[in-house]
């Protein structure tokens, strides 16, 4: 069986999506081998809630997509550390309240120097490029910096 939910909103709290989340995978574990699909939403803040639940097996989203082609870069670095200290709380209602409190900002505010947009990512725009020549792009409106911008963001 599978079972796909989709347009979750965006200004949904974590509160409400964990709920929403466990609710759906409640009324599915009776047929277990259920694949769950999430997609809509898409946020760093949906990721990292749908994550706790083992039962979700694919989520789609355009969230990174469509940051990029507002010229805009997600700083993951920034959210894996803010949420280190609640990682080990269990209760996925509690866990969606303090992630509420904490919620960090996830976006990089390109500047003018001669580094990454992470130093720690991975991907080809970030082992290749710096976010001086990023921001020489976006000045210039060369499509290629929402190309690169978005090759990080869904990295
Ligand atoms: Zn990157």
């Amino acid at each position: 069986m599978i079972l796909g939910f989709d347009n979750l909103d965006k200004d949904m709290t974590a509160r409400c999506l964990m709920t929403y989340i466990m609710a759906v995978l409640e009324a599915v574990k009776p047929s277990a081998k259920a694949d769950v699909f999430m997609s809509g939403g898409g946020s760093p803040k949906h990721l990292i809630l749908a994550s706790r639940l083992n039962e979700i097996t694919a989520i789609e989203t355009d969230y990174p997509f469509r940051l990029a082609n507002q010229g805009i870069a997600l700083n993951l670095e920034l959210v894996l550390k803010e949420i280190a200290p609640i990682m080990t709380i269990q209760d996925p209602l509690v866990f969606a309240d303090k992630l509420e409190e904490i919620y960090p900002d996830d976006r990089v505010d390109i500047k003018s120097i001669d580094a990454p947009l992470m130093s720690s990512c991975d991907c080809y725009c970030c082992k290749n490029y710096s976010q001086a020549y990023l921001s020489h792009l976006m000045e210039v409106k060369e499509l290629n910096a929402l190309i690169l911008i978005a090759i990080h963001n869904a990295t």
